[in-house]
């Protein structure tokens, strides 16, 4: 037992039958040894989930908001060992994992001063002579207990994007972190089960796979918000239309590199890094760089020098920012596109080789239509340049591919910026900068096949909360 790391249930540190193993993307090795709930666990977690709804939506502003605050301190105070530990098990660069760190700190601050202004709504209703001597209160009230997925690509951040909203609002939830990266989830449920929450409040449980459906389909989870792949999601959603769902699912981010941009050397620089950081295991790491003709030849040139510059290798080494992908399965597959592409046409104008798991950051030219690279999202280091003449050829281009999560678009002109934020079918446009930027005060969140509803803290405070109408009379 003292070298398996328990899981969750009901705030509390437990084993079940088996485990399961983590091991280390870069060399391997064996990283951990995680407890694997059983079905009796589960069903215990979700029987207490439901029973505790009440009594956590009750639970006092400043309780929720403390346990946040608590939270983010304790991050803050573990920093550098949770970074070591996403590294492990994530295998990306020890300078993203403190990123990643750094961000979860912020996220539970923020959710914790969103906790003390979530309060609700007046209206007016004796606008109607009928209804004179009348108001309305409106309140936003939890759901009900919420089943939480998240994806191996940021283990602490997508995690954190489910719980603090969650603990903000008072909704009770189960936990599910993916099966490669649980270590972390798993920690960060040992600092919440520090807090002053009703311990019932929140399980994280590593639930296998195989048995996800029946909590997916469970009534007493009437909520499921889910970050991962768009097979999975959509099969989510099948599965339980009845439920309130939210699927942040995958994306091929296009940016935009406008003539008009004054230094194009830097958005190279940019672009390089945030089309190959984490290995491009992001959901808006960079896939697709669309550039003005009159800069085409110039950017590219630029671009390449700068991806082949990116330093690669062990992700524990200080100052490397390209490490391995998740598994060797995902490198076979992200170099097998790359050969198909190439063969139906593409050129490759670096990279397109591997070393284990390790892909090399690989910039392609001329994709043709048709190949996975074109219309897949690759989730690898691997970004295709493209020419367009004007805006509407660009914009045509970032709207032809299926997923729609966010573009970039590299533009001094404030009316293209307007248009590209009137004209993209996507969840944000970010300006002067990479698709890849995020925050947390702000709505994220897909269109078309990169999902439905929207994450940050606030929105995900709306989506996992509805609203509740008290009518006063007489007055
Ligand atoms: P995945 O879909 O394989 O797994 C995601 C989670 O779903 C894991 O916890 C997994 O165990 C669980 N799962 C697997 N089968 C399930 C089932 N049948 N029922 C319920 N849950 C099940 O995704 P992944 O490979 O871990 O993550 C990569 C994907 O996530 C990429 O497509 C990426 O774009 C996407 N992603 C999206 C966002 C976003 O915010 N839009 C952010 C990060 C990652």
């Amino acid at each position: 037992m003292s070298d398996v790391t328990p899981f969750y249930l009901s705030g509390k540190p437990a084993t079940g039958d088996e485990t399961l193993q983590v091991t280390s993307p870069w060399d391997g090795a064996v990283v951990g040894e995680v407890a694997v709930p059983t079905a009796d666990q589960v069903e215990q977690a979700v029987a207490d989930l439901h029973a505790v709804r009440h009594e956590a939506q009750a639970t006092p502003a400043h309780v929720r908001a403390g346990a946040l605050d608590h939270i983010s301190a304790r991050l803050s105070e573990r920093a550098e060992e949770i970074a070591a530990l996403i590294t492990a098990e994530n295998g990306k660069p020890l300078v993203w994992s403190r990123g990643e760190v750094a961000r979860a700190v912020s996220t539970f601050r923020w959710a914790a001063e969103e906790a003390r202004r979530f309060a609700g709504d007046l209206q007016r209703l004796d606008t109607d002579p009928a209804a004179t001597g009348r108001l309305a209160v409106v309140r936003r009230f939890p759901r009900g207990p919420v089943l939480g997925i998240a994806p191996f690509n940021f283990p602490l951040n997508l995690v954190a994007h489910k719980v603090a909203p969650a603990i903000a609002v008072g909704a009770p939830i189960l936990v599910k972190p993916a099966p490669a990266t649980p270590l972390t989830a798993l920690l960060l449920a040992e600092i919440i089960a520090e807090t002053d929450l009703p311990p019932r409040m929140v399980s994280t449980l590593t639930v296998p796979n195989d048995q996800m459906s029946s909590l997916v389909t469970d009534p007493r989870l009437p909520v499921v918000s889910f970050t991962g792949s768009g097979p999975v999601g959509w099969s989510i959603q099948r599965q339980a239309p009845n439920k309130h769902i939210t699927l942040e699912l995958g994306g091929d981010a296009a940016v935009i590199v406008a003539g008009d941009w004054p230094d194009l050397s830097a958005a190279a620089s940019r672009i390089a890094l945030f089309a190959n950081y984490q290995a491009g295991q992001s959901c808006i790491a960079v896939q697709r760089v669309l550039i003005q003709s009159d800069v085409y030849d110039d950017f590219v040139s630029e671009f390449v020098a700068a991806v082949e510059a990116l330093p690669t290798g062990d992700p524990t080494a200080e100052g490397v920012q390209v490490g391995p992908v998740i598994n060797d399965a995902a490198a076979e597959r992200i170099t097998t596109w790359v050969g198909e592409a190439a063969e139906a046409g593409a050129t490759v104008l670096t990279g397109g080789t591997r070393e284990g798991r390790n892909v090399a950051p690989t910039v392609l030219a001329g994709v043709p239509a048709g190949t996975k690279v074109a219309d897949e999202e690759v989730f690898g280091p691997v970004v295709s340049v493209a020419r367009f003449a004007d805006l509407d050829e660009a914009f045509a281009m970032v709207n032809s591919s299926r997923y729609g999560l966010q573009a970039g678009i590299f533009t001094t002109d404030v009316r293209a910026a307007f248009r590209a934020h009137r004209d993209l079918e996507v969840g944000g446009v970010i300006v002067g900068d990479v698709p890849s930027y995020r925050a947390d005060q702000m709505p994220y969140g897909g269109w078309k096949d990169s999902g439905v509803g929207r994450e940050g803290v606030r929105s995900a405070m709306n989506d996992l909360t509805e609203e509740r109408v008290l009518v006063l009379t007489g007055l």
